[in-house]
């Protein structure tokens, strides 16, 4: 059965009612039969639900269709992105042990490599992603972790993933990838060498900007030791909002292809406007690793920056003018959103590191919605018009 079949007909077992859209089982905990049976399931002689921190039907079917969309062993889902990321690394990782992550990062992921996980004596070295042979160099005897972000917010940089796959062979390192931006409708990172697939299940997996969730997919050795942290600890994902990610992957294959096209358009449509200093894309030829970019994702993705021209009061004006974009610090969702990253997700960022990443004061982040193109381009352009 291909992909787009099983997501939308992996699905819980229907009730009595044999209901045909999945029911939510908004339920803390679950009943035995009696006492004996309860004994059994704690004891996993015999299976069955106990209680919603650790399991539950509809956070279940969410992490099954994960599961078979990243090609994965195992999954465990999250309340947010930033639970599913920490988890990883708590889970996996004890004082002493070493991280090299690439300095393009979501803005929260620095925060915990920076001045929490350091806390428990776990260091991180940061090395620009795209540079192979920096991770090569930056690599300890006690060194555990690879973190990554392909394509990262908001720079669009990538990462080669098969080439450092291959650099950790034979260490003892674990490859996780935040697959946010791409989703594993244009790559499947698992695929490519990755140990770990993590997502923000709140950008395009939920797709209409309504809920906040968290997931990891990979090999099971090491989500058994994330499910023990997960399971004592309580990050999990609700019900409600597994209900809901589980719908809307029934649309991710069908959403993804037409974020991509609007924003491949919307990229064309801006490209050397006198407005910008630059459009940077996945898929336009100017981009840096545009050989990468076609190599390792299937499209362009539904994100793309300008670099607007005089800096923050342009970058106001802008946000002013526009009619149908809105200003939010969100992304994947069917709305069209403009983000200002050096002042809103990325603020917190060392100036110096802020230029090195590209994150200048004009930098606008669009993450495409699924409005017609047509409406969309005339938007951008009248706005930036009327800041020329
Ligand atoms: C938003 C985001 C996160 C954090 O996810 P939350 O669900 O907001 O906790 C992590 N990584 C990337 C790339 C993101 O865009």
């Amino acid at each position: 059965m291909q992909k787009q079949t099983k997501a939308i007909r992996i699905q819980a077992e229907r009730s009595h009612n044999r209901e045909h859209s999945v029911p939510l089982y908004l339920t803390s905990s679950f009943t035995f039969d009696d006492a004996e049976e309860g004994r059994a399931i704690f004891a996993e002689e015999k299976a069955g639900n106990i209680y919603s921190r650790y399991m539950n039907p509809n956070v279940d079917e969410f992490v099954a269709k994960m599961v078979m969309l990243e090609n994965a062993e195992d999954g465990l889902a999250f309340s947010t992105g930033m639970a599913a990321i920490f988890a990883s690394m708590a889970g996996l990782l004890k004082a002493g042990d070493h991280i090299v992550a690439s300095n393009a990062l979501f803005g929260s992921c620095i925060q915990i490599l920076t001045k929490i996980t350091s806390k428990w004596g776990i260091e991180c070295t940061f090395v620009p992603g795209a540079d192979i042979a920096a991770w090569e160099k930056a690599i300890q005897p006690n060194t555990k972790f690879f973190f990554c972000e392909s394509p990262s917010n908001p720079g669009l940089e990538l990462i080669d993933l098969p080439a450092l796959a291959e650099l950790k062979k034979g260490r003892d390192i674990v490859l996780a990838v935040d697959n946010c931006f791409a989703t594993p409708i244009l790559q499947t990172p698992l695929d490519l060498g990755a140990d770990l697939v993590i997502h923000s299940a709140t950008k395009y997996i939920d797709g209409q900007g309504r809920v906040l969730g968290g997931v990891i997919c990979g090999k099971k050795v090491y989500l058994d030791e994330i499910r023990f942290f997960a399971r004592h600890t309580g990050p999990s994902l609700s019900p409600f909002n597994a209900w809901i990610l589980s719908k809307s992957l029934e649309l991710l294959d069908l959403r993804l292809q037409k974020h991509s096209e609007n924003a491949q358009a919307l990229a064309e449509a801006l490209d050397g406007h006198e407005a910008l200093n630059a459009v940077k894309y996945p898929f336009l030829k100017s981009h840096p690793q545009y050989d990468l970019a076609k190599r390792q994702m299937k499209y362009g993705g539904g994100i793309l920056t300008i670099d607007i021209k005089g800096g923050f009061e342009k970058v106001v004006a802008f946000s002013k003018a526009l009619k149908i974009a809105s200003i939010s610090p969100n992304l994947g969702d069917s709305r069209t959103i403009m983000t200002h990253p050096a002042s809103t997700t990325h603020a917190k960022i060392a100036p110096e590191d802020k230029i090195s990443l590209g994150i200048t004061e004009g930098l606008v982040r669009i993450a495409v919605g699924l409005e017609s193109i047509e409406d969309l381009k005339a938007d951008f352009l009248q706005a930036l018009n009327a800041i020329k």
